[in-house]
């Protein structure tokens, strides 16, 4: 079964990303658990965790159905040991907002060299801050995400993935999630059914099927390799429907958060509808 849903806001407190989800037919959410443009937050109160809890059951989704998404200000990789650390605090709060929730993943982009040191110096600070921040936690998946190589972000090619998961102390406590408007911008073709076949298969082979925790399901505005990160509504971008015709029938990708980051949020209800219907009966 697929679970299809979309990066709902979150404003107003915590406890309404799940009503925002239900309202367009989601089966699944992301959210942000704080302001995402900020680096500190009030901690949560009781009454906040347990409005999102009884908002969640009224909903129906299931916690390993919600995606939620880091800070963009944290870089993991960070070549400045002060700036890492301050990255690395902010996002085991994140982790611990998380867990207070009840919610069992944290997706994130890997982090960035900013031209200072080298793509491997940069993957091996991730691991290190990883490695930490799952010693600080109890059980949620730190969920990777694939990125479209723009400016000096790394996660664009699934040998990164591969070599942060293999540096994972605890790898019952990394997954990944692969957007398909990043996979394609960073040169993983989806288009045809060879080309779908073939992604998947590099995919499976370098990183591998059982770290797959969730999907962002984009269309892109940029071409194949352009490693440019711009998002397009479903089948109106570079992509095309083809490709989410082929995940909609795929059950390698059943029982995962499916989650629109589309450009056009007042559609995502059709967005969601279109999808589903490509499942062939
Ligand atoms: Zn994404
Ligand atoms: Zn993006």
């Amino acid at each position: 079964m697929k679970y299809v849903g979309a990066h709902v806001s979150a404003s107003g407190g915590v406890f309404n990303a799940p009503k925002n989800a239900m309202n367009i037919g989601a089966k699944a959410f992301a959210l942000f658990t704080k302001n995402q443009r900020q680096w500190v937050a009030k901690p949560y109160d009781e009454k906040i965790i347990d409005k999102f809890k009884e908002a969640l059951q009224e909903s129906g989704i299931q916690p390993r159905h919600v995606l939620p998404h880091d800070s963009y200000l944290i870089n993991l990789g960070h070549p400045d040991p002060q700036k890492r650390e301050k990255s690395l605090n902010a996002f085991i709060d994140e982790v611990q907002r998380c867990e207070l929730l009840g919610l069992k993943k944290l997706n994130f982009h890997p982090g960035s060299h900013l031209k200072l040191i080298s793509e491997e110096e940069c993957l091996d600070l991730i691991i290190e801050s990883l490695n930490h921040a799952i010693k600080e936690s109890d059980e949620v998946c730190m969920v990777i995400e694939n990125t479209a190589g723009q400016g000096s972000n790394l996660g664009y090619k699934f040998e990164h993935l591969a070599y942060i998961i293999n540096g994972i102390e605890d790898k019952s406590r990394i997954g990944v999630c692969i957007d398909t408007c990043h996979a394609f911008t960073a040169g993983y073709d989806l288009r045809s059914k060879e080309a779908y076949d073939k992604t998947w298969r590099e995919f499976d082979e370098i990183v591998g099927f059982k770290y797959l925790q969730g999907m962002h399901i984009n269309d892109a505005k940029p071409d194949l390799g352009s490693r440019v990160d711009r998002h397009e509504s479903i089948g109106k971008g570079k992509i095309g429907l083809n490709a989410f015709k082929y995940i909609m029938n795929d059950k390698r990708m059943d029982d995962i958060p499916l989650i629109l980051e589309t450009i056009d949020e007042s559609i995502w209800p059709e967005e969601i509808k279109l999808l589903y219907s490509l499942i062939k009966k």
